[in-house]
């Protein structure tokens, strides 16, 4: 079995099992005057990826959810309005912030371009009519198929936000695969940011937690409404330690999990009948819209399943696959055969 419904589906190695047995633990709950806990390896994590990020500090949060809902509200109030992507992961899953039922924000949505990157104009136009003072980014995109906001993009987005005196949130599930995919450093990206969520169970390969970054100021704001909301982790050293593991040994290879969706996505090019597929495959996310189909995401998903692969919907017309460690070149092949053999069928 091919199983790409997602990058969370990393398992950790020997190695990186072993590297929690020796980390050095405390409680992150008691905190300094500097604003930090007794956790050696939590710090140390929240330094690494503050490093990376080029942010002042970071903040280990149990989800990626959690990390966004810690960095929006650190910029913003229950009830405030805040841009959004229209399929923007905080908006469609996470819902917390946007929700009837609990912060009640409301979402301003913007939507893409023909590039497939957030539409400046359109996000000038509603940032001056709503008076919104938060953007939020996603980088890489989840539901659009993973793609990459350039770096050049980037400057355009924050010099709107600075015209508007508005903060940017970049939610960075993926910012590292964003960062190889653009082969840059990842603090070229996020320094037209203000805060950034990075997940670190995704495709780096940890198994638990995600890191916001951002002033530390910031940091300790959203260190409180972390405690509030139920994340504070006493000993998590234990999974901040898979975090550093997976930081010094994985980035390196996350453009394989991009050469092998783009190989999935060049096999399939101009041969698909019923399926299409995204315009361009540009990180490790690759998704195929089955509308023309007489299946519903749901059936073709099962179908896959019975000739040995394994994907997910996404949004309301589409399938999902996701490439990462551990998934080879060959799995890349089977699963375009497996593909264009139903794409016969249905
Ligand atoms: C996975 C993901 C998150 C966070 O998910 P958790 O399951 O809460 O860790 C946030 N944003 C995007 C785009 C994601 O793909």
């Amino acid at each position: 079995m091919i199983d790409l419904r997602s990058d969370t589906l990393t398992m950790p190695d020997a190695e990186m099992l072993e590297s929690i047995l020796t980390a050095k633990l405390g409680d992150d709950g008691r905190v300094d005057a500097n604003g930090r806990g007794e956790d050696l390896t939590i710090n140390q994590l929240e330094d690494m990826m503050a490093e990376l990020t080029g942010m002042e500090a970071g903040l280990l949060c149990p989800t990626g959810t959690m990390g966004n809902t810690c960095g929006v509200l650190s910029w913003c109030k229950a009830k405030d309005r805040v841009l959004v992507h229209e399929q923007q992961h905080l908006l469609l899953t996470e819902k917390f912030l946007f929700d009837e039922e609990y912060c009640r924000m409301e979402p301003i949505k913007y939507a893409m371009n023909e590039h497939m990157t957030p539409d400046v104009e359109q996000i000038d136009r509603l940032l001056a009519e709503s008076g919104a003072k938060l953007l939020c980014l996603e980088n890489t995109h989840n539901f659009s198929g993973g793609y990459v906001i350039p770096v050049a993009e980037m400057a355009k987005l924050r010099a709107v936000a600075d015209k508007h005196g508005a903060h940017i949130h970049m939610d960075g599930a993926r910012l590292l695969h964003a960062a190889a995919a653009l082969g840059v450093p990842v603090k070229e990206i996020t320094q037209y940011v203000d805060s950034v969520m990075v997940c670190i169970s995704k495709g780096i390969g940890a198994p638990v937690g995600s890191v916001l970054c951002s002033t530390k100021a910031q940091i300790a704001k959203a260190r409180e409404i972390r405690k509030v909301i139920g994340g504070g982790m006493r000993q998590a050293g234990i999974i901040a330690a898979p975090g550093i593991y997976a930081l010094e040994h994985n980035l390196e290879r996350m453009k394989e999990d991009i050469a092998n969706a783009k190989l999935t996505a060049s096999l399939l090019q101009g041969k698909l009948k019923k399926l299409s597929m995204q315009d361009e495959v540009q990180s490790n996310i690759l998704v195929l819209d089955v509308s023309k189909a007489s299946v519903t995401p749901s059936e073709f998903c099962a179908l896959a399943e019975q000739k040995g692969l394994l994907i997910k919907t996404v949004l309301k017309t589409c399938v999902r696959l996701v490439y990462y460690r551990g998934i080879t070149s060959e799995d890349a092949k089977k699963a375009a055969a497996i593909i264009l053999e139903l794409d016969q069928q249905i």
